[in-house]
């Protein structure tokens, strides 16, 4: 490998935009600026009701193993490993064949969190990621399964980001996973699936434990959009997701019973974390018994939803708690800085059982599978967020009324600075620019 190869990587995932698929949206290059022993694809797919990476997986399996290989490169790493589950034994069965010696699978089982990355390290590697640090700490750089596909096809084929595969699940007619144009209105997504089967639906941008409550479906599917998930409104789901801040609180404070099972199945508290959801509480209902360093644990908290949706017995929702706390702390820049303690020697078995999960979660009518459809949709309009990542916005390279074509680049950033370029997803005319979105009609 000559030394000019990383370099070359990282400038081509830049210029193809590749932010981190899975999450928040890093910018995947750089990700790969990191020098790191161990480059790990989180291929976990916890989220009951998605189903994107399963799929992927067996239909692009050399694709991703070059771009293990590519980000290997890039990092230096000189282990890659593909953490997925067992019962994606389709993956399992194309990707063997494909590994070389440097890559291997790894087996996760089949509990949630194991997509957390800190959680997917954990298992796959016996590291732990010590509180508020991230995984190069331990020597590990992690994406997932869209993520590498997008490094591959970046580096080999200069190709931009502006598809995204996502499932569409829960209440509608057909269930599916589907590749759509970025920019794409939701409504249009759900379209696709035959629409909403229940008569009053809710909706979740991603899956039932970390997506997020969605006003309507407006929104353009991103970068980072992981999936729809259809429930009736009444379902617990959406009614939990419904309460304000201030019925939050007032249930923290009112009935909180201190049992401590939010702390004894909280994730990151199990691998050694001080993160204890129930002193959290504790603090919002008598603050003099919390001591700083306590309340400044609520920013490690990954927002898992273990808390809400699986310990708690009472209806009170410690991550809600923590989300507010966090909040504060960041408007007055605080950072959490603590131990790393050993690890609960019960972590693996209060790890929580998907099928388990799904019976918690009341999902139990809507489980079912979203098989890969192919769509070539072609949406009269795209709106295209200037963040669709971490770090500054995007800045319009284009102006109302120009024409674009695929691919083209249509606002972009300085070189170094955080963030991703964006790029067109349709061929079309330029109908406007805001410092929010530019939108593109077709033709
Ligand atoms: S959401 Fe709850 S269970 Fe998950 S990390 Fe935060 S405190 Fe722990
Ligand atoms: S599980 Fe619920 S009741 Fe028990 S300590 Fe945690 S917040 Fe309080």
């Amino acid at each position: 490998m000559t030394p000019a190869i990383p370099e070359m990587i990282r400038q081509r995932v830049r210029d193809a935009g590749v932010v981190g698929a899975g999450g928040a949206g890093f910018p995947t290059w750089v990700k790969l600026q990191a020098q790191v022993e161990i480059f790990l694809v989180n291929a976990a797919e916890c989220e009951p009701m998605l189903k994107v990476d399963q799929q992927l997986m067996p239909q692009q399996a050399a694709r991703l193993v070059r771009g293990v290989l590519y980000a290997m490169q890039a990092t230096g790493a000189r282990e890659g490993i593909i953490a997925l589950k067992e019962k994606y034994q389709a993956a399992v069965h194309a990707l063997t064949p494909l590994l070389p010696p440097q890559v291997r699978l790894h087996i996760l089982p089949d509990v949630y969190p194991a997509g957390d990355e800190v959680i997917t390290i954990w298992l796959a590697t016996g590291r732990r990621v010590p509180p508020a640090a991230l995984p190069v700490s331990v020597g590990v750089v992690v994406n997932n399964v869209q993520t590498v596909l997008n490094i591959a096809r970046s580096v080999e084929q200069q190709y931009p980001v502006t598809r995204r595969t996502l499932t569409v699940n829960g209440a509608v007619r057909y269930p599916l996973t589907v590749t759509v144009p970025l920019g794409m209105s939701l409504r249009e997504v759900l379209a696709l699936a035959g629409g909403a089967t229940v008569d009053e639906p809710g909706f979740i941008n991603g899956g039932p434990m970390m997506g997020a409550l969605l006003p309507d479906l407006d929104q353009p599917v991103t970068k980072t959009t992981g999936g729809l998930l259809v429930l009736p409104r009444s379902h617990p789901l959406i009614q939990r997701r419904m309460q304000d801040d201030r019925t939050v609180l007032a249930l923290a404070r009112t009935v909180c019973e201190q049992c401590r099972l939010c702390t004894d199945l909280c994730p990151r508290h199990l691998i050694g974390h001080e993160l204890s959801p129930h002193l959290l509480v504790r603090a919002v209902n008598y603050q003099s018994v919390a001591t700083p360093q306590t309340v400044l644990s609520a920013l490690t908290c990954s927002e898992c939803n273990v808390c809400e949706s699986v310990a708690c017995p009472v209806g009170i929702s410690p991550m809600r708690v923590n989300r507010l706390l966090k909040a504060e702390l960041r408007q007055h820049g605080a950072r959490y800085e603590g131990p790393l303690r050993e690890a609960d020697e019960m972590a693996r078995y209060r790890l929580n059982p998907v099928k388990r999960l799904i019976g918690k979660l009341a999902l139990n009518a809507w489980y079912q599978d979203a098989p890969f459809k192919i769509y070539d949709a072609q949406p009269a309009q795209v709106v295209l967020p200037l963040r669709q990542h971490i770090g500054a916005p995007a800045t319009p390279c284009v102006q109302k009324g120009e024409t674009v074509t695929r691919g083209q680049c249509i606002a972009d950033l300085p070189e170094d600075a955080l963030g991703a370029p964006i790029h067109a997803s349709i061929d079309g005319t330029v109908a406007s620019v805001t410092e929010q979105a530019i939108t593109l009609v077709r033709g």
